[in-house]
């Protein structure tokens, strides 16, 4: 297995997404973009096919550039994009068509790339981020060189260096801008607001690598004790009777009321985790294996956790943050400091390592666990 040590440090590219808003005239000229990139694109693209049917040779990007760069002169569309916008469409036409080229150099007959239809071109690249390049931060937006500032929507901390930037216009006309960041594999779990694991709890919720927890609220605690005394009060009413009636409505509006309310919640938190992380670590838990075993089959099934799963998943893919399953056998008696096993039974609520002295919370040691299986597998 690969330890996470000061050997082993590759270098990741991580991509955030954030929401963004231009205005009306911003997103005119974006929308102008996207459509002459299309362009682009399409002519780069036809060159190749031309060139390598009527002379057998591939064009290089050079002289695609060279071809760019005389195209810009005659055509006011051309020049009114940013030209690393511009030069980064011809990668993408290279991207396309190298694997064509290959196949054909493999001896294979494979299709021609597409060219894209009208609308079909989604998003623009920056290559260049800095003050000054194509694409920068400043007073808290995004500048979009010959766009202007841009509103962004910043919900999560960004660690280290943005190297790219792609705007993206999705199919229900929503922009997003896609930040490229290189960091450090070992970064994510040291830096504060990146990554989390996330440990299933008996008492509280969850609790969090970073020792926060989520407790269980205490208003749905209390909606599901009248729940209980509401059943209860139904089943000692004679059956037929209007009273019996009546308990019945209101044990089926308690019903309601709790699920309501446990739903709620379960948005809230998942929303909380997605907008504070841009990994969370979870344990890859079926369920219906779990609810077999009977002191963890209340609290998981009360809890929502396949629910709160499910809400978590599709938030993160929104926002562009990760959810990685672990295997969590062991997860509770593995020390998170050392590795080596320390067996305890549920009824141990602290883990307490007598091999390297870690003293800690039980389930904040089984959430660094998780925290540390899903970097490995990163
Ligand atoms: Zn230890």
């Amino acid at each position: 297995m690969r330890m996470l040590n000061d050997t082993f440090n590759p270098r990741v590219i991580r991509n955030y997404k954030f929401r963004i808003y231009p205005n009306k005239e911003q997103e005119r000229k974006l929308l102008r973009w996207l459509e002459t990139c299309r362009r682009i694109y399409n002519t780069a693209l036809a060159q190749r096919k031309e060139a390598w049917e009527k002379e057998k040779r591939s064009v290089t990007r050079k002289e695609q550039q060279v071809w760019l760069k005389e195209a810009k002169k005659e055509n006011d569309f051309f020049k009114e994009v940013h030209s690393q916008v511009a030069q980064e469409v011809l990668f993408r036409v290279v991207r396309a068509s190298s694997g064509f080229f290959r196949r054909v150099k493999n001896g294979e007959t494979p299709g021609y790339p597409r060219f894209k239809g009208k609308g079909r071109y989604k998003s623009l690249t920056f290559t260049q981020f800095g003050d000054g390049l194509g694409v920068s931060f400043q007073n808290g937006k995004l500048k979009l060189s010959k766009i202007g500032l841009v509103k962004i929507k910043l919900h999560r901390y960004i660690p280290c260096t943005v190297k790219t930037v792609n705007i993206k216009r999705g199919s229900t006309g929503k922009w997003h801008a896609v930040l490229a960041v290189e960091t450090e594999l070992k970064q994510l779990e040291t830096l504060p607001g990146t990554a989390a694991g996330l440990d299933v709890g008996l008492e509280k919720f969850a609790a969090l690598s970073d020792g926060c927890t989520i407790e269980n609220p205490r208003y749905l605690r209390k909606t599901e004790k009248r729940l209980k005394h509401a059943q209860r009060s139904l089943s000692r009413k004679q059956k037929g009777s209007r009273n019996r009636e009546k308990a019945r409505q209101k044990l089926a509006g308690l019903h309601t009321k709790v699920h309501n309310q446990r739903r709620d919640f379960l948005h809230k938190e998942s929303r909380k985790l997605v907008n504070a992380y841009g990994l969370i670590a979870v344990e890859d838990l079926n369920v219906k294996g779990m609810v077999k075993n009977r002191h963890l089959a209340k609290s998981i099934s009360d809890a929502g956790w396949s629910e709160f799963l499910a809400m978590l998943c599709y938030k993160a893919e929104e926002a562009g943050s990760r959810v990685v399953k672990v295997n969590p056998s062991g997860t509770s008696q593995e020390c998170s400091q050392c590795g080596k096993t320390v067996p305890k039974d549920l009824s141990v609520r602290v883990h307490r390592c007598p091999h390297c002295g870690l003293v800690l919370d039980r389930d904040v040691n089984a959430a660094r666990n998780i925290l540390k299986r899903a970097l490995e597998a990163a």
